[in-house]
């Protein structure tokens, strides 16, 4: 007897893709090459699971739901390429992942900023990804200065990433369906040595400063956020950018000189 499909859990972000069309078009973008492995995020049902395990040597699969977990160890008990894990991705040991390991996933809605950060922040393992979320978060994550969707994820997630836009998702390609339209984007991560080693936590804390105040100048917003005037001047001043700007008008090098400066 086939296993009994579980019902889609709302709370859990079960939007079910059922366009065989737009899942060939992740595994094409994702260019899988060998010797990588797969991380899928919420394998959910299985339609981009099966796709993967089809051209990927090694997949490893973590879904948070016992139930789904439950059916697709019944209907891939049988594909030898497939490391199926019930868990919450958000706790994963991601630093004890594979080299060369490539996330391919359709995020749930509800986890999918900060599982991308989390895949960010991953110091060894995943060198890209190729992930579909919420179009509106997608716009963010390429915007660019000066426009309206260039803001602290912009800039964090370029920061570590390339960022390129894959294409659209109607909200039609799922069950249930959701209310807002999904896209695909593809991240390929810089490597650490353009991106720097030192901790993360001053050039986030600039970044999230700078943007806490939108409309007003990048140096009283700094100074809303506790920094001292005379350290916000010094710093300003070696990195070459004028008191007067506002954030969004920042490029990524920027903030990066700027969070140096903080530092030092
Ligand atoms: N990959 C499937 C597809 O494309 O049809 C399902 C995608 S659905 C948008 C998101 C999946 O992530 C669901 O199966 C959900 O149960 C699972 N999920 C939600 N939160 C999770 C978490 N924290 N860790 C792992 N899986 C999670």
């Amino acid at each position: 007897m086939p296993a009994r499909l579980p019902p889609a859990l709302k709370r859990l972000g079960q939007h079910f893709l059922i366009d065989q069309n737009i899942v060939r078009k992740i595994v094409a973008l994702a260019a899988i090459q060998p010797g990588e492995t797969i991380l899928e995020i919420g394998p959910g049902r299985g339609i981009l699971t099966a796709a993967i395990c089809a051209v990927a040597e090694r997949v490893i699969a973590v879904e948070i739901d016992p139930q789904l977990y439950a059916y697709l160890a019944e209907t891939f008990a049988g594909c030898r390429n497939l490391d199926l894990r019930c868990g919450d991705a958000l706790e994963l040991a991601y630093e004890s992942l594979p080299e060369r390991t490539v996330v391919v996933a359709n995020l749930p809605y509800y986890a999918s900023t900060p599982l991308l950060m989390k895949f960010l922040e991953t110091r060894a393992g995943i060198t890209r990804m190729v992930i579909m979320l919420q179009a509106e978060v997608a716009e963010r994550l390429i915007a660019k200065p000066g426009t309206r969707d260039y803001g602290v994820l912009s800039v964090l997630a370029q920061r570590c990433a390339e960022i390129s836009w894959g294409f659209r998702v109607s909200a039609n390609c799922f069950r249930p369906r959701p209310e807002v339209a999904s896209a695909v984007v593809r991240l390929n991560r810089r490597s650490l040595a353009s991106v720097g080693d030192e901790p993360d936590a001053t050039f986030a804390h600039v970044v999230r400063a700078a943007f806490a105040h939108r409309r007003k100048t990048l140096a009283n917003s700094l100074r809303d956020e506790g920094w001292e005037p005379a350290q916000i001047a010094a710093a300003l001043s070696s990195s070459r950018i004028a008191p007067t700007c506002r954030a969004e008008s920042l490029t990524v090098d920027q903030f990066v000189t700027l969070a140096k400066a903080f530092r030092t």
